[in-house]
């Protein structure tokens, strides 16, 4: 919590600890330059970081991170990309936010001028990762294609920052990109879910905030599916109006069960499961809608025969565009649903390694694990 600290100086260190990627898998804790923010840009003191997915996936095999046009081992570049914390400066040109503002970020900045970033579609832009000398289009996304969060200090384009306010935590603030991803994917879906029959497949962090954002903007029922009854539990205090665990019900069936043997409205797919493509269009409407948020590990097969002869919309949404992330924070700093349920384990900057084996691993059925440097 920020006692009055606006009017105060922050000792800004030349060096700070660092988590940067080597070989796949092999994270080194080093000392690093604190960055120092250009035009637009500040420098946040970072107070916590949440572990996604997708950062599991990025230290063990590279995409989609992209650091000077290749992979990213051995580039001393640092991952993590769901931080808090405070501004401490700021560059040339920022009355946005003071010094002191407690801040949230949301991960890409795009390039702000291509076409996709001027449609608000900047997590697609397309100049991805062209930052780096002889090709700076100024491309960012933190964690992915420059310096990420695991660490003590890291700048931010002012377009990526979200005010976080009083009453919210630091664990809690780490989690407003999650809830925003899942809102980016029902925006994506067309945004008019109210009173719409929504299923969320995959009670996984996305998934869960999921069914809470569907259910803050009035879709009903809401339909979560997983394997896990401790998981499916935390969607009903989120808001689902049903549960599924597929080991012991066919999802396919339920979801018509549930909706008059119609089919659900929207699906969003938040598994990655190898099925869960052809159930996500099984389970939908005819005309529905079907949005893949999950990035599956194994070739997935898809029933191009069944969307054809049904008219099914089939999405595909990457991380938090079209300001999402302020709409789903703007729901968290109203009390509208309760985020740290899905927060489970906490550790500090010196224990990324742990941090990040109790969430790939899912030790002690870790959902989400954050970081808390302060
Ligand atoms: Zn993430
Ligand atoms: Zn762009």
């Amino acid at each position: 919590m920020r006692v009055d600290v606006k009017s105060n100086q922050f000792d800004i260190p030349k060096s700070m600890k660092a988590w940067v990627l080597g070989d796949p898998d092999e994270l080194s804790y080093v000392d690093k330059p604190v960055p120092v923010p250009g035009k637009a840009e500040v420098l946040v003191r970072i107070d916590a970081i949440a572990v996604c997915g997708t950062d599991l996936e990025v230290i063990s095999h590279g995409p989609p991170a992209m650091i000077q046009g290749g992979l990213p081992f051995n580039k001393n570049w640092t991952p993590g990309h769901e931080y808090m914390g405070t501004v401490v400066k700021l560059g040339q040109g920022v009355d946005e936010f003071d010094i002191g503002d407690r801040v949230t970020v949301e991960i890409h900045a795009g390039c702000g001028h291509c076409k996709r970033c001027r449609q608000g579609m900047y997590t697609s832009c397309l100049n991805y990762g062209k930052n780096y000398q002889g090709n700076d289009k100024g491309h960012r996304a933190n964690g992915f294609t420059t310096d990420g969060g695991f660490a003590e200090y890291a700048v931010n384009n002012i377009n990526t920052l979200i005010h976080v306010p009083d009453n919210m935590s630091d664990e809690e603030a780490t989690l407003v990109v999650t809830a925003g991803t899942a809102m980016y994917g029902l925006t994506e879906l067309g945004g008019l879910v109210a009173g719409e029959s929504v299923v969320i497949t995959g009670p996984g962090p996305i998934g869960l905030m999921g069914v809470a954002v569907a259910k803050a903007m009035g879709a009903q029922p809401v339909v979560l599916t997983g394997t896990r009854d401790n998981r499916l539990k935390i969607g009903i205090e989120l808001g689902a109006d049903h549960v599924i665990n597929v080991r012991n019900k066919d999802p396919v069936e339920e979801v018509k069960g549930l909706t008059g043997g119609i089919g659900a409205d929207y699906v969003l797919e938040c598994s990655g499961a190898k099925q869960s493509v052809n159930e996500a269009l099984y389970m939908c409407s005819r005309g529905g809608r079907v949005c893949l948020a999950a990035f599956p590990s194994d070739e997935v097969p898809v029933d191009v025969k069944h969307i054809v002869t049904n008219n099914i919309y089939l999405y595909g949404i990457r991380g938090e565009g079209k300001s999402a992330t302020h709409r789903a924070g703007a729901y968290m700093e109203q009390g509208v649903f309760d985020a740290t349920k899905i927060h489970t384990h906490t550790f500090s900057l010196k224990e990324v390694p742990t941090a990040l084996k109790y969430a790939r691993e899912r030790i002690e059925d870790a959902i989400k694990v954050v970081v808390k440097i302060r």
